[in-house]
């Protein structure tokens, strides 16, 4: 599915792409010679906030993400002549520095790239992976025998996974991009530099971390100034951050993977570096530099199912995401969705979920290490066998139990009742961050990007003004079901199960849609039930992003916003069997899932780019032409 096929992104910048404007052409190539990025300029003076709308619609390429100046980051990029590829990282750049406790190149991602001249769909898998050192037992404490708390391994040097993101941008940028690394990275060094002003969420998400970030001298001066988050209105600056990006853009990557960067970043979870006297045991990692020296973030094929003859594209293991959301979509072909009853539409949505969930706990992890089932769990005909599980009178007991891809009707014996299941809790954080980008040639991105909990495993690099992941968490600590092999266990050099989703939709072989989500264990639903509410719903990609959650993982119960329980369509569900409990909160003041952003291409040749109106504070949205 890859198609690395163009020239290394420097020499690219001088000599672009056959369809790009010559006026474009001369300004990139002018761009290139003076070394920076000048004309683009992410921030305006001050750290002023640029506009901040949800939904944009008009021409020549589009941005959405959770924050205004990333999101200009990117359209700052378009404006001068990049692709979607070059905004993609150049937002991503932006939003290590104003969301720093949901990305950033401490942490890892995935990348989905539709590619207009081919018509192809590629991912970039950009996850965090276990150090050499890594064992089954990584996660038990040796004192006692036992797992550790998941806050004690959390908040530790035991966490940390060798960091993807980096990676990612510059394969990115190599295989699809037209500017070089500095010249996307320019955005975010005007932000860090210049400073952002500091809204609500930002606050809440520091002082939720406090008592944490108050362990580790780095991440306490950094983000705790005078010893409390930083006030709402208030200009927060990174020069560190704006220095490690300079650095990065006259090194190269080289000083992460191989270089200084990776030392220090190794030592940092070999060491945590506390204050004196901490009252909280961070325990040391085994992370090396010669872990993150051969570290790769490879181009893969995506996952792919077909829903109502349209073309879903996700990532495949490790990330759970596209297997997940590809199996609840092929079970819903099997009923009417649209027919029109609400009930039963959220029904259908949250026994697929429930089934997809069952089958994802019990197959899928990193498929370097296991036989992962990703061809039968995304096909047709394994969505067929699952279907006949889901009753229109009644809602099936969770947890049921997983079925078999490898069997014959898919293990699953639809004249008996389903089989229950063993309740499972996952653990995977509400942090993360979604983007997409779309370009005048018609590339199209989607990428979700993280550093696993709110805060990662707090913390930051000394001196270099990012954080480090806790990605080795969302690993199972010990086998989740007695007698039954457990794809997701702790490894040398494995990749720890992800929910990622970042996802795009053809039509007849054309984009229509790129949606994704943050929210750990929830993006998969968050996804889901975007796509049944646009797709068969009859809302459009707005309505969708902005309606009430709720998210079914095989548990007895379903999440639900509180918007959701006050819904008319609760008092059906709840007679069909259905229970709610309300999401747990996020940070935010009101409990909610998800955060998501998304592009729909219309008919008529326009895109328009939507992010949430509230939730995480709203996103913002824009194209380069916009035509309302
Ligand atoms: N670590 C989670 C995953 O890979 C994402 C964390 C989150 O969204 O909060 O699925």
């Amino acid at each position: 599915m890859s198609t690395p096929r163009r020239t290394p992104a420097r020499t690219r910048a001088r000599t672009p792409r056959h369809r790009r404007s010559t006026a474009a052409a001369a300004l990139l190539t002018a761009v290139a010679l003076t070394g920076t990025l000048t004309a683009a300029r992410a921030a305006p003076a001050h750290g002023a906030q640029p506009p901040k709308e949800p939904v944009a619609t008009g021409y020549g390429g589009a941005v959405a993400s959770v924050s205004p100046y990333a999101t200009q980051a990117g359209l700052d990029v378009l404006k001068h002549g990049g692709n979607a590829v070059d905004a993609a990282v150049a937002t991503a750049a932006a939003l290590g520095v104003v969301e720093p406790y949901s990305a950033g190149i401490g942490g890892g991602g995935f990348f989905v790239y539709y590619d207009a001249r081919t018509h192809k769909v590629s991912t970039i898998d950009g996850r965090e992976s276990g150090p050499a050192a890594m064992t089954t037992n990584w996660f038990i404490d040796p004192a006692t025998g036992q797992p550790l708390s998941f806050t004690d391994a959390v908040n530790s040097g035991l966490s940390v996974g060798i960091p993807g993101t980096l990676k990612t941008w510059t394969t990115a940028l190599n295989n699809w991009g037209t500017i070089p690394l500095g010249k996307a990275l320019q955005g975010g060094i005007d932000i860090a530099s210049k400073g952002f002003v500091v809204d609500p969420t930002f606050n809440s998400f520091t002082a939720m971390n406090q008592a944490r970030f108050s362990q580790i001298a780095p991440t306490a001066q950094l983000f705790l100034p005078g010893g409390a988050p930083p006030a709402v209105g208030s200009v927060f600056k990174n020069p560190d951050l704006a220095n490690t990006y300079k650095l990065l853009a006259k090194e190269g990557p080289g000083l992460f993977y191989g270089g200084e960067l990776g030392k220090e970043v190794a030592n940092t979870a070999q060491h945590p570096p506390t204050i004196p006297n901490p009252t909280m045991n961070f325990r040391p990692g085994g992370l090396t530099a010669a872990d993150i020296t051969g570290y790769n973030a490879p181009v893969q094929a995506p996952t792919h199912v077909n829903y109502k003859g349209l073309d879903v594209y996700s990532i495949a293991p490790p990330s759970s995401g596209g297997t997940t959301v590809g199996e609840a979509l092929n079970i819903l072909s099997n009923f009417n969705v649209n027919s029109g009853d609400q009930v039963q539409a959220l029904h259908l949505y949250d026994e697929a979920s429930k089934i997809a969930f069952a089958d994802r706990n019990r197959w899928v992890g990193d498929a370097k290490f296991n036989d992962v089932p990703t061809k039968q769990l995304t096909s047709a005909r394994y969505g067929d066998d699952r279907a006949c599980l889901i009753s229109p009178t009644s809602t099936l007991t969770a947890p049921v139990a997983p079925g078999n891809p490898f069997a014959p009707g898919g293990g699953t014996d639809c004249s008996a009742a389903a089989p229950s299941g063993t309740s499972y809790t996952d653990t995977e954080g509400m942090s993360t961050t979604h983007l997409v980008t779309s370009d005048k040639w018609g590339d199209v991105v989607s990428y979700t990007l993280t550093i696993e909990q709110t805060g990662g495993s707090a913390m930051t690099v000394p001196g270099r003004g990012f954080l480090l992941n806790n990605e080795m968490t969302d690993f199972d600590f010990v086998p989740l079901y007695p007698g039954v092999p457990d794809p997701n266990l702790p490894a040398a050099h494995k990749q720890p199960r992800s929910a990622m989703s970042p996802t795009i939709v053809l039509k007849n072989g054309k984009p229509f849609i790129a949606v994704g989500s943050p929210g750990g264990a929830t993006i998969i639903t968050t996804v889901l039930q975007i796509l049944v509410d646009r797709l068969d719903l009859g809302m459009n990609l707005e309505q969708a992003i902005a309606a009430p959650r709720a998210s079914q993982r095989n548990a007895a119960s379903t999440q639900a916003e509180p918007a959701f329980l006050n819904l008319p369509q609760i008092p059906g569900l709840e007679a069909l069997g259905e229970t709610f409990t309300l999401a747990p909160p996020s940070g935010t003041p009101t409990p909610e899932i998800g955060a998501a952003t998304g592009l729909e291409f219309l008919p008529n040749g326009a895109v328009e780019a939507a992010a949430e109106p509230a939730r995480r504070g709203g996103g913002a949205a824009a194209v380069v032409h916009p035509v309302r």
